[in-house]
């Protein structure tokens, strides 16, 4: 084909009667413009704009497996719900629900109300809120308690979670002010003293999630921290990141990652952590701690603005309830608990459907919460060329290139799931084999490779 044979944009698009086709077909002429004049050709011009029809109506938000061996990852959207949580979900969604009307009274009620007791249960904490996630919650707590005045912070723990959330940067939109104490690497207990002035109006404690100081290294235990402020009749707010609710997360991974109750117990006036790491819920920032201080911060005008959406309550309240009684049911707690040998047996199994070699890995937490854990693994190590096809696969699998392989961890990955990877290796491998066939034409493969 040569350049003067393509037809018009319109002219294409005509044929399909469709009302996404003039911006499909623009695409799909700009594409074969390039490729005519890269010297290839660019074939049948009526199924590229099929194609790419399919593909805009495609959803853009998909399941992915996960075979990183990182079990909170947020770019791969943190943590799976259980099946109990996402019916909680679906039955919030489909129709009307009681999510701010009390049914006793017949009046408006909260949507506090509904994982408010829960919570309490779970943590011993006094009194719960729960926002949009744990970087809210934060900002929530300084704003209601700290605007216009000051917050004193160890130098060790102004952080950057990821994607740029800071800190100091959240504080600053708070409208509170900073005080810098210790050094990076040593902050003591009369570092908090010295700071404290007639303007500081909160002690906050933020968990170093994904770093860890080692070495020549000092940070007060929380019980000293609280103990400086009770002292001047100031609260303490303790950020834990990841926190969690279970003490069995403590047990399996045998390393210590601070529950909420722990907190409350040494002294926080406030806790707040995020919904969606070691607890194995959604999106989600809960609150928990003294009744006087909660109510404060629910009465803040950002609250409003804040707030949790139905449907990641619904999923919240479902995930809790398992925390109660049947814990191992949550998919972040189960995957964490499950033998080596099982994740090894996964990994063989893997090999000998695709013909991949069994490879021990180390997999990682993620989400922030225990960054030093070093979870024993395997995975399945595979060419590295199947990388781009398996992501470009439905549904994608996202693994981990290392040493010129592919390697497909199996700690991430359900039995059921290992089983689908084994099949999409397969489809992944025909994929490559047309995009470098012998009929010489590359622009084959690349119109059915999603971008
Ligand atoms: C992850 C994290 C946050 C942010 O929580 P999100 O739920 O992602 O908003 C805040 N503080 C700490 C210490 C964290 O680890």
């Amino acid at each position: 084909m040569e350049l003067r044979d393509l037809p018009s944009v319109d002219e294409l698009a005509s044929e399909a009667g469709d009302p996404l086709a003039v911006d499909a077909a623009r695409v799909v002429i700009d594409r074969a413009r390039e490729e005519i004049q890269a010297g290839a050709d660019p074939g049948d011009l009526a199924a590229r704009l099929r194609e790419e029809l399919a593909d805009a109506r495609r959803p853009r938000l998909q399941r992915v497996l996960n075979a990183t061996g990182v079990v909170v990852h947020t770019n791969l959207g943190r943590a799976p719900l259980a099946e109990e949580a996402v019916e909680r979900v679906a039955e919030a969604a489909r129709g009307y629900s009681n999510l701010e009307y009390d049914l006793v009274e017949g009046a408006r009620g909260s949507r506090q109300d509904h994982v408010a007791a829960i919570l309490r249960r779970l943590t011993s904490g006094e009194a719960a809120l729960v926002v949009n996630n744990n970087a809210a919650a934060v900002l929530l707590a300084l704003a209601a308690l700290a605007e216009g005045r000051e917050v004193v912070v160890s130098r060790g723990e102004l952080i950057e979670i990821g994607d740029g959330f800071r800190i100091p940067d959240v504080l600053a939109r708070s409208g509170a002010r900073l005080v810098e104490i210790g050094t990076t690497n040593r902050t003591r207990a009369a570092d908090y003293e010295r700071a404290i002035g007639p303007e500081t109006a909160v002690i906050l404690r933020v968990h170093q999630s994904n770093f860890r100081v080692v070495g020549f290294e000092e940070r007060p235990r929380l019980e000293e921290v609280a103990a400086v402020a009770r002292k001047h009749g100031l609260p303490v707010v303790d950020d834990l990141g990841s926190g969690h609710v279970s003490p069995s997360n403590t047990v399996l991974l045998g390393q210590k990652e601070p529950t909420a109750r722990e907190s409350l117990a040494a002294g926080a006036d406030l806790v707040c952590f995020s919904g969606d790491k070691l607890l194995g819920g959604p999106q989600a920032g809960i609150v928990l701690g003294r009744a006087e201080l909660v109510e404060r911060l629910r009465r803040h005008p950002l609250q409003r603005a804040l707030r949790i959406d139905k449907l990641s309550l619904a999923a919240l309240e479902g995930t809790l309830l398992l925390h109660l009684e049947t814990p191992e049911r949550i998919p972040v707690l189960r995957t964490l608990g499950q033998a080596t040998t099982a994740v090894r047996e996964r990994a063989e199994r893997l090999a000998a459907a695709t013909g991949g070699e069994v490879e021990e890995t180390v997999g990682r937490v993620g989400g922030g919460a225990l960054p030093l854990a070093e979870l024993p693994s395997f995975a399945c190590a595979l060419e590295e060329s199947l990388a781009a096809p398996l992501r470009a696969g439905e549904p994608p699998v996202v693994g981990v290139v290392r040493d010129g392989r592919l390697l497909l961890d199996c700690l991430t990955l359900t039995d059921e799931e290992a089983e689908e990877a084994a099949g999409l290796v397969a489809v992944a491998r025909e994929h490559r084999r047309d995009e470098h066939g012998e009929d010489g034409n590359p622009g084959q493969g690349r119109a059915d490779a999603r971008s």
